[in-house]
């Protein structure tokens, strides 16, 4: 299998890539988000560099309404409420990916998670498979801390970046096909965005499996999807699959701490070498 060399960066040194931080005032709060775009964009305090690709691509992101359905069920969750987060306010809206903006790997998961995701403003934060993820990120090499609990809470990605192929929380988990299709133009341009540094994608789960090889293959014969299946795509890049960090995995070890880590070190594998030292 062909490898590239380390990059020569410190690891989090590279501004990780948060669209939601700065649109504090964008959020749900008892009721759908508020229509005052304006007044939001100017509080926009994205760490992305100013006007790049992400920055731009992530501004049109969060104003997307493609699917009714979708839209719908974001804005009741981020009405109503989950107990437990009564006195917050929800984000209610597409999620945009986060993390490095030149990474090699991509790890690409379902969508966001209706009291994690559409809650905080960012992909796999604020529930358990988010601490499951970042943990193994954090082992690994890949973050600088192993918990992911809010848009402010100082966790950098090195050499990642996480996606996926729905940006609005379905209800259920369960985007229809006529939504994955509708929201792929978004993940196209995100990974035309990664196109020059991409590497290695981690597909969490048969989804994301799928996701991945239609958009970067194509591969004749399609692979079959398994935990730590692994597929040659076109450009000399790998496709490595891992069970999906949801709970139900997770709670019933389907997927363990051990299992995560060793898709993610292989990761480390191909990309030729170890994870940096975070300290
Ligand atoms: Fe837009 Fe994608 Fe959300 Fe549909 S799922 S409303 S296409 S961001």
């Amino acid at each position: 299998m062909k490898t590239t060399s380390p990059k020569p960066v410190s690891p989090f040194a590279r501004p990780a890539h948060g669209f939601a931080d700065g649109f504090a005032d964008g959020f749900a709060d008892g009721g759908p988000p508020p229509g005052d775009n304006e007044s939001m964009l100017g509080t926009m305090a994205d760490n992305s560099p100013a006007g790049s690709g992400f920055e731009r691509l992530n501004r049109e992101l969060v104003e997307c309404r493609r699917c009714p359905r979708l839209v719908a069920w974001r804005e009741q969750v981020a009405r109503e409420r989950r107990a437990a987060f009564r006195d917050q306010a929800y984000w209610g809206r597409p999620v945009p990916g986060f993390g490095d903006p030149a990474a090699r790997l991509l790890v690409l998961g379902l969508a966001p998670a209706a009291h994690g995701g559409n809650r905080t403003g960012r992909i796999f934060t604020g529930d358990r498979s988010g601490d499951w993820l970042f943990a193994s990120l954090y082992r690994t090499g890949f973050a600088n801390q192993p918990a992911s609990v809010a848009r402010d809470d100082g966790l950098a990605l090195a050499d990642c970046y996480i996606t996926a192929p729905v940006k609005c929380a379905p209800p259920d988990n369960k985007p229809l096909p006529e939504e994955r299709a509708t929201c792929a133009p978004w993940l196209r341009q995100e990974l035309a965005l990664l196109d020059a540094t991409l590497h290695v994608v981690v597909a969490l789960g048969g989804y994301a499996w799928d996701t991945a090889l239609r958009h970067l293959g194509p591969v004749r014969p399609k692979p079959r999807f398994a935990h730590g299946a692994e597929a040659a795509l076109p450009r000399g890049r790998v496709l490595l699959g891992s069970f999906h960090v949801s709970q139900q995995n997770t709670s019933t070890r389907k997927l363990t701490e051990p299992m995560l880590d060793g898709v993610f070190l292989h990761a480390w594998e191909l990309l030729g070498g170890r994870g940096p030292a975070r300290d």
